[in-house]
């Protein structure tokens, strides 16, 4: 199997099984709702913080396999990560996707998003696979504002 096509598989897995779907409407959990008009992709995201650490993450939304899948990856990458760490691999994320250069430690780090990789190849979805990231990355930020 080569590289491209396990990576195929990853998103596909996450798109049929999508991982931690479904909101969570609880104290604690702060909601971000991003649309991405250029494909039709609607996709909600919450993110639950406790002491710096992003103990729930959770996604739910319509769209392409791309965008729904890359949720769910983006739930399993950061659930459990602190709050700057998840910062950190949410830029290396898309830097990857525009097809930047980035360490072998941050592609760790990235884990199962790394199937992503080709979609710097095709511009038009770059936008499917960080909607959720983006939802997210501002959710954090929304959350560290309301603490300060
Ligand atoms: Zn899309």
């Amino acid at each position: 199997m080569n590289l491209e096509e396990l990576y195929r598989q990853v998103i596909m897995d996450h798109y049929k099984n999508p991982r931690n779907k479904g909101l969570v409407n609880e104290d604690g959990y702060h909601l971000v709702h991003l649309h991405n008009p250029s494909c039709g992709d609607d996709m909600r995201v919450v993110v639950k913080v406790e002491n710096g650490i992003i103990t729930d993450v959770r996604q739910d939304g319509k769209g392409c396999s791309i965008c729904c899948s890359s949720a769910s990856v983006m739930t399993e990458s950061l659930k459990g990560k602190k709050v700057a760490e998840a910062n950190e691999i949410i830029q290396d994320f898309y830097k990857m996707i525009q097809g930047l250069p980035i360490s072998e430690n941050q592609e760790e780090l990235l884990g199962e998003a790394i199937a992503y990789k080709g979609v710097s190849q095709f511009p038009a979805r770059i936008k499917c696979a960080t909607l959720a990231w983006k939802a997210c990355e501002q959710a954090l930020k929304e959350v560290e504002e309301k603490d300060e």
